[in-house]
Parts: C-alpha cells; structure tokens; sequence
C-alpha cells in the first residue's frame, strides 16, 4: 500500500502541486513504498521565500536561545532514535545496528551545534589608537540550500542543518529522491523542539528542483553531498550565481596493508570498511593496497572472511549486510565485475549469484573480492559504490604512497601497521582529507570537521566542526573611535586614519 509523502514548507506539511512524482523503494523487498512530490519551480520559490522570512528574525535570535533549540531538538532525536533509524533502514536497507550509528554521528552533530555561541565570539583589540577600539564578528549568511545523497538519509543532512541554524541561517534542504522520509521527520522533530516555522524546510525534488534551488536569487550558499559529477555542476552553476558553495563529492580510498600489520585487526576492519552498509559509503575502503609478502595470507583470510558474510534484509539482526539502494544500482555494480574479470583482475570471491530465499525481489549482491588489481584498471579507477573490494600488490610504502597521490579521488585514506615511523611518515604524505592509523573509516568527530582533498570536495571549507561554522558565517570587522576628551566630545579629521 503506497502513500505520498509531501514538502515541509513555512513550518507545515505541503502536497506537491507539480505533477511529478518519484517513486521511493524498499530496497529489501523491492517494493514502492511511496511516492514524492519533485518540487517545480513555483515551489522552489515559495520554500525560498519561506526561508528569506523567517531569516531576520532568526539572526537577531539570540545564540543562546537557538542553541537551546538545538538542545531540545538533540533530546527528541535521542527520544526518537528506533523510529528514525527504522525510517533509515526501510528506505536505505542498511541493516540496524547500521543505521543507528550513522543516526548517531548525526546526532552528534546537533549536539556540537548546542555549543556554536562559543565559536561565534569574535575577535577584540582593544585601544589601536587614540579612544578606538577593533572588533570581528561573524554574522549569518542568510538562506542556506542544502543538497544530500542518498547514502546517510539523517548524518549527512545533519552535518549542514544544525550548524546552519545554530548560526543563526534559514534552511531548505533537498535530500536523496530514494531516502525522503528521515528529513521530513526531521523537519516535524525541529519544530516540536520550538523552532521558528520557516527557519528549515524540506523540498521533496530531483536535478530539476536543485537546478533551480542553485540559480534562485535569494539563497545565499549552498552545501552539496553526492557523486562527483554532480558536485562539479554544482559548484560550477552555484558559484557562477554568486553562492558561496561546499560540494562533496566521490571517492575510492585506500588501505594500506604493511607487512607488520597486526592481520586479525586489518580484515576486522577491511570487513566493515569494505562491506559495511553494502559498500555505499563515501569513507568505504574498495581498495586494499597490500605491501610486500603480507598480500598472500591477506587475500586467504578476507577470502574466507567474505565467503561468511550474512546478507539479509535490513529487518534481520543477524544480517552483516543489507541490499543496495536499487536495482538499476545493483545491476551497475554486478557490471563493474563482468569488467574487472575482462580486465584481467582475478575474482577470489563473486558476489554476484545471491539468492535470498524469500527476499527474492529486493536489491542483494552478496559481497565480491578482487585480487591482482592494477592502476590501470576502470575498476580501480572508478567508484563502484557496492559491495567490492580489490586487492593491490605494492612494493613498499612509497609506491602505496604514490598509488593514493595518483588517484583522482582524495575523501581517505588509512594504514594498518605496528611501526610508528610508517604510520607518521603516512600521515604526513598522503594526499587524502581524512587520514586513519589502524583505523579504517577515519570519519572525524563532529567537532572536527569532515572534508576530501582533490575531486572529493569542491570549494574552500569541509563541513560541520570549526570549517562549518565559517561557511555558514561571514565576518564583520567593526573598527569604533569613542575618545574620550573630558566633554563628550572628540576631534575629527578628515586624513587617513593611522591608528599610531
Ligand atoms: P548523486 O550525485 O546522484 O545525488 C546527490 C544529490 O544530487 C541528490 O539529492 C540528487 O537528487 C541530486 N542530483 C542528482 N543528479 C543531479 C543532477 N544532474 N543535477 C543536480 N542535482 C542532481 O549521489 P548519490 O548517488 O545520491 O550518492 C552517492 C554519491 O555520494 C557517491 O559518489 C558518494 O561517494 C557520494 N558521497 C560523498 C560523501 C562525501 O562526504 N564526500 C558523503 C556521502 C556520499
């Protein structure tokens, strides 16, 4: 039985008037679950206008009070963790205990945004010349897009809103097409927690609906999260409009395996980071850089390791791995194995021929496994975003070094190994935004701030943490002269101010 979901404009729920709808899967049964209004252009404008209103009123918000928003928010996000985190895995298929730690990362977010009056205190010096004194503020920008994929429905929305807000921003998010359901929750959870109608909305919408979000006049700057194609455009038509633009983008990161890595904790890990949420992360690992004699028994343990991995349905406890987000997905991964075979690349383990007995429908592939990948390959190359991991044989730590700077892509990267001189001399060279030492997603906490070099981010500023408030902020610097000559009254002059 399938329903439609509806826009959340100016603080309630709106039907879509456009006549277009997407239909939203459930990834583990393959069926329609819902259908989404696509926002045209007239209601692009109206959910903008929306935002422009409510912007004056909450800039001049205290920062306390927003912050206290936020709280409450935070404690109805905790309240309604299992409903949100089902909300995830119907729409996404990532199995629970999956979803309820991205929900988790994301709540941590509004959590650091609870704390943002302290980082928009601003810079004093005092006394620059005779009665005069200079300050720095940081002021909102004013209204603020959002754009998101469809791989973390609530983290990824959540790494821009809540620092947006507590900034002092209105919002109009359009989230993933495949995964609306999370945002228009979160939309009707920021309003119980006493936000202001209009300060956040949600647009249900596709590339058309985001083509006209990146043009319109009123928004100020716009924060993207998805394929790296798509980045680029975003970039390209925000910045040209005038926006101030973050847009993060694809990735392939690499693991590097060392011979003294401790090899139980590296395919624990390689296992999560490969395999994890069916390979559909931006900080997944699908390449394993194995150095000098330890790619041997590596290849035999994962080997067997993946052969034992339980895919099922996102309902299933016992399930390791869920489906992918589409059929046309799953059938674009299966193609990236057909390749690596004509490729040359040798298949230890094929995830192609998975049969679910009783879930037949829905979108598995179980998880695969490349030994004897070569730079040169498309495989290698590209992002497969599934569940695919290919080995590389490396002779040493710099030509693993040389492979990461080559690469195109630059969101992670990570080294498993016992030496301290290895794991430095790593961090210090690769060419990646995010680096881990025996840690395979090396995703920062939400006070850190999460950003990719090369083409994994386009523009200057990372998202949430300290890069995410400057984004959302502009600084003022306020220069006042009250000298003080006994009267209440100073000396003017009409010369260039020297401040000596
Ligand atoms: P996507 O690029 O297809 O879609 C992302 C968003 O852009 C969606 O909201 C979609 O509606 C919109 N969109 C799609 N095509 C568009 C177009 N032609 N013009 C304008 N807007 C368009 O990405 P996806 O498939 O939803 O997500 C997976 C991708 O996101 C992967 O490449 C993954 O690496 C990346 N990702 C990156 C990060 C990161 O932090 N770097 C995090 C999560 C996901």
């Amino acid at each position: 039985m399938t329903f439609d979901l509806h826009h959340f404009i100016g603080g309630t729920a709106v039907a879509g008037t456009s006549g277009r709808f997407f239909p939203v899967f459930e990834p583990s049964t393959g069926a329609v679950r819902a259908r989404l209004p696509l926002a045209d252009d007239g209601e692009v404008d109206q959910a903008v206008r929306a935002a422009q209103r409510a912007f004056p009123g909450w800039a001049e918000t205290s920062p306390l009070l927003r912050a206290r928003i936020l709280f409450r928010f935070k404690q109805l996000l905790e309240g309604h963790a299992d409903e949100l985190a089902a909300l995830i895995s119907v729409e996404h298929g990532k199995v629970a205990s999956d979803a309820r730690g991205s929900l988790q990362r994301g709540i941590e977010v509004a959590e650091f945004a609870t704390g943002i009056p302290h980082l928009l205190k601003g810079e004093f010096s005092a006394g620059i010349g005779e009665g005069m004194d200079c300050f720095s503020l940081r002021q909102p920008v004013g209204v603020c897009v959002g754009i998101t994929p469809f791989n973390f429905p609530a983290m990824v929305p959540m790494w821009m809103f809540p620092v947006a807000i507590a900034c002092g921003n209105s919002f109009v998010l359009k989230p993933s097409e495949k995964v609306p359901s999370c945002s228009l929750r979160l939309a009707a959870l920021l309003h119980e927690a006493g936000l202001p109608p209009g300060v956040f909305n949600v647009l249900g919408g596709d590339a058309r609906t985001v083509d006209a979000l990146l043009t319109h006049p009123l928004v100020r700057a716009v924060s993207f999260v998805g394929s790296t194609p798509v980045a680029r455009h975003v970039y390209a038509v925000a910045a040209a409009a005038g926006k101030r633009v973050q847009a993060l983008a694809g990735a392939k990161n690499h693991l590097v395996v060392m011979p003294d890595a401790d090899l139980k904790l590296t395919i624990d890990a390689l296992m999560g980071a490969a395999y994890g949420s069916a390979g559909e992360r931006c900080m997944a690992v699908p390449v394993a850089v194995a150095v000098g004699a330890i790619a041997d028994p590596l290849v035999s343990q994962l080997a067997e390791r993946v052969r034992a991995l339980k895919v099922g349905p996102s309902t299933d406890p016992a399930a390791e791995m869920g489906p992918l987000i589409s059929a046309e997905h799953r059938a674009r991964v299966a193609g990236y194995i057909d390749l690596g075979l004509e490729e040359g690349a040798e298949l230890v383990v094929d995830g192609r021929e998975i049969s679910l007995q009783g879930w037949e429908d829905g979108f598995f592939l179980g998880g695969s496994l490349f030994d004897r990948v070569t730079p040169g390959m498309r495989i290698y190359q590209e992002e497969i975003f599934g569940p695919v991991l290919g080995v590389v044989r490396a002779r040493d730590l710099d030509q693993a070094l040389a492979l990461i700077e080559a690469n195109r892509f630059g969101n992670g990267a990570a080294i498993f190994t016992r030496s301290g001189a290895a794991a430095r001399h790593f961090g210090q060279r690769s060419q990646a935004g995010m680096v881990g030492v025996n840690v395979a997603i090396p995703v920062p906490l939400a006070f850190h701030s999460f950003g990719g070099w090369k083409q994994s981010l386009f523009g200057d500023h990372a998202m949430h943490g300290p890069e995410g408030v400057r984004f959302y902020t502009r600084p003022k610097t306020v220069t006042a002269r009250w000298p003080y000559t006994g009267d209440g009254e100073g000396p003017d002059g009409f010369a260039m101010p020297t401040f000596g």
